[in-house]
């Protein structure tokens, strides 16, 4: 009998879990979900490759092209890539990637920004020597 308050007490009151799937909690603010690349502004520099401590990231490129490739069951989710992309073309939504089977990998492909024109220096040996093309004071 000694048990009846609390039985009572649990029977009226309001549940301390939820019926999932049927009410799923919104996802906190600042939680560190599933990466995303906006690969039209990735230069394929590799620095998320570089940093990533999963090493889960592989930057590769040629003259044009470039690819960056995640696996996305390694990835922790710590957001060093995020924070280190010096265009910001990584980002993480609050929700977590959809279960899958397989595991697999995902490959974004795109191309590289044009490398600004580099006008050559002047010749030395074409540059005007100032001293000799100086006028003469008049004597
Ligand atoms: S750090 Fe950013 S710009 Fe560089 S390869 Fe990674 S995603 Fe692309
Ligand atoms: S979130 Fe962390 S573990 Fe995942 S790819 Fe970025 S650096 Fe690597």
């Amino acid at each position: 009998m000694k048990m009846l308050p609390t039985v009572l007490a649990n029977l009226f009151s309001k549940t301390a879990t939820r019926n999932y799937p049927f009410f799923v909690r919104e996802n906190f603010e600042h939680a560190r979900g599933e990466l995303i690349n906006d690969i039209d502004r990735c230069i394929f520099c590799g620095t998320c490759a570089r940093k990533c401590p999963s090493q889960c990231l592989t930057v590769e490129r040629d003259k044009t092209e470039g690819s960056w490739t995640l696996e996305f069951f390694a990835c922790v989710g710590c957001g060093v890539c995020v924070d280190v992309c010096p265009v910001s073309c990584l980002s993480q939504k609050t929700s977590h990637r959809p279960v899958v089977v397989e595991r697999s990998v995902i490959t974004l492909r795109g191309k590289l920004p044009e490398r600004p024109v580099r006008h050559a220096m002047p010749d030395k040996a074409e540059t005007p020597d100032k001293a000799k093309t100086a006028e003469k004071p008049a004597e």
